[in-house]
């Protein structure tokens, strides 16, 4: 299979057979296939789904029980395509078939990975600020220059997908992981339609989750493997202050004769050093936690461009995709 499609797909009824329309209008490949992810659609969507799929046998549906979001979908339909390249995109219209080819021209000059850029973005105003922040931040954070992170149209080498394990809300920072893991990620500026049919998903609450998994994208790519690093150092920090106070304390007491008893300062020493131990012991266990992960998968997580002169693996040692 030359070109896989991802499409996740959460009442939309409305605007699948459009799209289908659109793909295969814009798709000049030979063999493709589109695998809709239904995320426990309530309107007939996978109706439509079942009847595209009967006229035309490139039309995959995986439909799940329930709703389970936009992550989870995406993961199931990389796990389920098994096309050289993966392209997702929203199912709503959003995302302009037309633009297929840009991508996949962007991606033959040598990226791994070529996210979408709305940047006439067509959403109302209390979408696109906070967006603009969020993208700011990621940025900032990550250390990858991007405008829009959360672009729903991006396409992928193989290779990058076959490594991502996205859940919860992860989908927003797939270009993230994926340049902390080494591929070569950029954006294409790419159109955006006004959502016709059909309501959002996404309100404001995805904010503040965002935030949080800005955290979880920080722990999982710069200290997955060494938690005590990350908790240990905070630890220290706390603990040390800590001690610092209730030596200040000791001495003026001891050396000076000044009563404990109306310190304040002496709850904050104590807090700080019980704070510390508690991080300390969070690094601990962190450490303990990689271990055994990496005991029971018996592998190291290392993700390998190519192989010179080495064409046999020693598969449970080492695991990863490579260009061939
Ligand atoms: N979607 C999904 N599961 C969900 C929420 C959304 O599969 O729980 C799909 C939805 O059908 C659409 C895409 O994810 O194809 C983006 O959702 P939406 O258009 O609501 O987000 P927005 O464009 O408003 O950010
Ligand atoms: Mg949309």
């Amino acid at each position: 299979m030359e070109l896989s499609f991802v499409l996740p797909v959460c009442n939309e009824q409305d605007s699948l057979r459009q799209l289908y329309d659109e793909i295969v209008e814009y798709t000049s490949h030979e063999r493709y296939e589109m695998i809709f992810i239904d995320d426990g659609s309530v309107d007939g969507g996978f109706d439509v789904l079942s009847e595209l799929a009967q006229q035309d046998s490139r039309v995959k549906v995986v439909r799940f029980r329930s709703n389970f979001g936009k992550a989870a979908a995406l993961q199931t339909g990389f796990r389920y395509a098994s096309g050289d390249i993966i392209i997702s995109m929203d199912t709503d219209l959003q995302d302009n078939p037309a633009e297929i080819p840009n991508l996949l021209a962007k991606l033959d000059e040598g990226w791994d990975l070529v996210s979408g850029w709305k940047k006439k973005r067509r959403d109302p105003l209390g979408k696109r600020l906070p967006s603009k922040l969020f993208n700011g931040i990621t940025s900032l954070v990550t250390g990858l220059k991007l405008h829009d992170f959360n672009c729903g149209f991006k396409a992928y080498r193989r290779e990058v997908v076959e490594e991502l394990d996205i859940y919860g809300e992860l989908y927003r920072y797939i270009p993230a992981l994926a340049h902390r893991r080494g591929f070569r990620v950029t954006e294409m500026a790419v159109e955006h339609r006004p959502r016709t049919h059909g309501r959002s998903k996404y309100g404001m609450e995805r904010l503040l989750h965002g935030f949080f998994d800005l955290l979880t994208v920080q722990l999982l790519t710069r200290y997955n493997h060494s938690p005590l690093y990350l908790f240990g150092r905070l630890g220290l920090l706390s603990g040390g202050a800590g001690f610092l106070v209730s030596l200040y304390l000791s001495i003026m007491k001891y050396a000076y004769g000044m009563p404990l008893s109306n310190r304040p300062l002496l709850f904050l020493g104590m807090l700080l050093i019980m704070v510390g131990v508690q991080l300390f012991s969070i690094g601990l266990i962190g450490e303990l936690v990689v271990n055994l992960g990496r005991r029971r998968r018996g592998r190291t997580e290392v993700s390998i461009r190519q192989f010179v002169g080495l064409n046999s693996l020693e598969p449970r040692r080492i695991t990863g995709s490579a260009e061939s």
